[in-house]
């Protein structure tokens, strides 16, 4: 339904508005214009525009009816006056006796004390304030609720001017915070070490809006309505399809969706502000923002987990109204990424600049999520798991994420940040002991020593091996360079790319895993489709030898790139014989076919398979006689013996590798490779974790890969460990039932002088 509203003042006030901004001049020139309008149109003797700046201080930016010298000049702080008080609530504020108000404070350079009432209206973008916009008049004038909405309405234009313009520069807009002013420190789950400070990105799909202004009301609630109408269309196609038509907890959660989506007054609000003379999709912004800026204050669990559904309607209707953009500009990025997600996949990790990305924070993730592991490669602190740090922060916030001791530190004080770049400096030495370290042999007290090898996946993991002394690449994840592409890679990108690898390597031996997507190593350009437990699901091998011209590929630009040089292979998610045979049958068919076109044979192929997957432990006898290595996978494989899903953060230390369980397996396995003399390693994350890796090499690993930045320091445990000891003291646990043999061998580490 139309509905036809009649011209309104705001709309008239707009449609001027709208010629400013089209106009010439700087903006300061346009915002002293804007305020000479608003003045006029409200028949009130002053209007002003505060704006807040670094340090938290709302600055007179521009102003009509006030003393000229007060512009620039006059600030408050966050709080302070009513202007003050409507920045703190972002809430707007009308009185007809403002110097009763026991909040009025007295700015004599500003000559106001003869202006008798005051309308203020916070100016909010993206849900928070940058601003105050505020008339006065000198009589003790009752502003309507009408008024006060058209200020409303007006300020989302001059929070596009402030947020676009040349006022100041927009690092400085961006250190500020209406909502959540303080500093917050929040507590995670460490899921990568390191310190990082930078500017927060949140990672979501922002719409931008290229119109605010229209003069067309009747047009733009038709386009209101169809784009409400597709969207109840759509929200019921999800209701209708089969699995949620029979009921369930998510057929819950979207009919309460579908409630809110006819939730009168949120629609009534739309409307009113189009009325007012915004367009349809800069209207459902302003209420968005108004949504936002209320409920954030919210300490209601259930009250704040509607502002997640309003806030995702309020996308989906800018969604339909101005079609699907592209996920938030990722090129257009300050210096120093701190990126903040809900969760998210690998590959959208890697659509940002790797070069600007300083840190990862994520409500959800666990340690062995591809995620986190992408972001280990990268090398920037990742914390997990922390709660609801997507309502307290801001794109543009200042943060230090400290992956050590799994916090981040929104809108540190100076102070924490002073404190930041001594820990820097702190951090810097220890990592110096570690470059120091790098050709020395890890090698145990008693003489064993050990192959550390390091996991790789990007071109620019490689100047990691003679940095850290690492032996070779004991894991390359050929997916991430999939991942890392707007398309599938062809036979020549691939040669290309394995071929540098090979050559970067400086001769050291690099194991490339086959391609393992699928799960939650999504292709962005490869649908695999929608699978309940996708971990369990259509991945890996499994998809490599159902579109086998995929594998073949991939394994044709291997033989190529190696050339005459030394070649390993690996098949990830190996589960049964027949697929390693099937595997290895292409893998033939390939080197035939390089040799009849005349290539040179590769000096030494060796073939062999990670163990991920339980079932693939119980054909040992059988796998030993054909593979030339083996790789635990012990990410994945954990998962499986435990049944616990590795991304999820509910279970996330549920279950622990080290455990009478965890341990047994891992015996049984190496004691079998031993006997046959295959060479086994592990290359799960549990290998870069110090404790972890002592435990690993009491067991019998003699070669281990790692995540390049935890070389160092598992280097430093091997090379103050008695490996001998310490396989005595593990064959005396034999026998304990305990959840995890952790704190034991954290005691014996301690004991032992061992450096964990
Ligand atoms: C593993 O499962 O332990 C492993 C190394 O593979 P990914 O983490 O890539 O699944
Ligand atoms: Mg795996």
């Amino acid at each position: 339904m139309v509905r036809i509203p009649t011209m309104t003042g705001s709309r008239r006030l707009l449609a001027r508005l709208r010629d400013v901004m089209a106009g010439a001049g700087t903006s300061q020139e346009r915002l002293d214009q804007i305020v000479s309008i608003i003045a006029s149109d409200f028949v009130a003797e002053v209007c002003s525009v505060y704006v807040l700046r670094a340090g938290e201080v709302l600055e007179l930016f521009a102003a009509t009816g006030l003393a000229s010298e007060a512009i620039h000049n006059t600030r408050l702080s966050i709080g302070e006056g009513l202007i003050g008080r409507i920045a703190v609530q972002a809430r707007p504020l009308a009185l007809a006796d403002a110097q009763s108000h026991p909040d009025y404070a007295y700015r004599p350079e500003t000559g106001e004390e003869i202006f008798q009432s005051l309308a203020g209206v916070p100016i909010l973008r993206g849900g928070r304030v940058t601003g105050v916009l505020a008339v006065q008049n000198r009589t003790g004038r009752a502003y309507t609720e009408e008024e006060v909405e058209t200020l409303e309405t007006t300020a989302m234009v001059i929070a596009e001017l402030i947020a676009s313009s040349d006022l100041f520069s927009p690092e400085e807009l961006h250190a500020v915070d209406g909502v959540t002013l303080l500093s917050i420190t929040l507590d995670g789950v460490r899921l990568n070490g390191g310190l990082a400070l930078g500017e927060a990105v949140r990672h979501e799909r922002r719409i931008q809006i290229l119109k605010l202004v229209s003069d067309d009301p009747v047009a733009e609630q038709r386009r209101l309505d169809n784009a409400v109408a597709e969207m109840h269309g759509a929200i019921d196609e999800m209701l209708e399809a089969k699995d949620v038509a029979e009921g369930g907890e998510h057929r819950d959660i979207l009919e309460t969706y579908k409630m809110f989506a006819e939730d009168a007054g949120w629609l009534a609000r739309i409307s009113e502000a189009i009325t007012n003379g915004l367009t349809a999709e800069a209207a459902v912004e302003k209420v968005r923002n108004d949504t936002r800026a209320r409920f954030r204050k919210q300490t209601d669990r259930y009250l704040r987990e509607r502002l997640h559904d309003f806030d995702d309607l309020a996308h989906r209707l800018l969604q339909h109204l101005v079609g699907i953009q592209e996920i938030s500009d990722v090129t257009n990025m300050p210096e120093n990424i701190i990126l903040f997600a809900r969760n998210m996949g690998p590959a959208e990790l890697l659509d940002y600049d790797r070069t600007h990305l300083r840190g990862l924070v994520l409500e959800e993730g666990s340690a062995t999520t591809h995620v986190a592991i992408v972001a280990r490669a990268l090398d920037i602190p990742v914390v997990g798991r922390a709660a609801e740090v997507l309502d307290k922060v801001e794109t543009g916030d200042t943060v230090i994420v400290d992956g050590d001791n799994a916090q981040i530190h929104i809108r540190p004080a100076n102070d924490t940040q002073q404190a930041f770049v001594d820990t820097l400096t702190a951090r810097a030495q220890k990592m110096a002991t570690y470059a120091a370290l790098r050709d020395v042999p890890a090698e145990t007290k008693d003489g064993i020593q050990i192959a550390l090898h390091m996991n790789a996946g990007l071109l620019a993991d490689m100047q990691n091996i003679p940095e850290t002394g690492a032996d070779g690449i004991g894991l390359y994840r050929t997916e991430i360079p999939f991942m890392d592409s707007s398309d599938f890679p062809d036979v020549d990108r691939q040669a290309e790319l394995y071929g540098r690898v090979i050559e970067q390597s400086g001769g050291k031996p690099v194991v490339f895993r086959t391609l393992d997507v699928g799960g939650d190593k999504g292709l962005p350009y490869w649908d695999t489709g929608n699978e309940e437990n996708p971990a369990m699901g259509w991945r890996a091998i499994r998809v490599a030898l159902d579109r086998p011209a995929l594998m073949r590929h991939q394994l044709r630009a291997l033989i190529r790139a190696a050339q005459d040089r030394d070649l390993s292979i690996m098949f990830p998610m190996i589960t049964e014989i027949a697929e390693f045979d099937a595997a290895k049958k292409i893998l033939d068919m390939e080197i035939k076919r390089a040799l009849k076109k005349g290539r040179t044979p590769i000096r030494n192929l060796r073939v062999g398979t990670m163990l991920e997957v339980p079932a693939l432990a119980f054909q040992m006898p059988a796998l030993l006689k054909r593979v030339d290595f083996i790789s635990i996978g012990s990410n994945d494989l954990f998962q499986f013996l435990f049944a616990s899903d590795r991304g999820s953060p509910l279970i996330a230390d549920r279950y622990d590798p080290l455990s009478p369980a965890g341990l047994h397996l891992l015996q049984s396995l190496i004691e079998q490779c031993d006997a046959a003399s295959v060479p086994i390693s592990l290359c799960g994350e549990m290998a870069g974790r110090p404790l972890d890796a002592m435990a690993l090499i009491g067991l019998g690993f003699r070669t281990l890969s790692m995540a390049p930045s935890s070389i160092g320091p598992v280097k430093t445990m091997i090379r103050s460990l008695t490996a001998g000891d310490l396989t005595r003291y593990l064959e005396s646990l034999q026998d304990v039932s305990e959840h995890s043999l952790r704190e034991k061998l954290r005691e014996f580490a301690l004991d032992h002088g061992v450096m964990i």
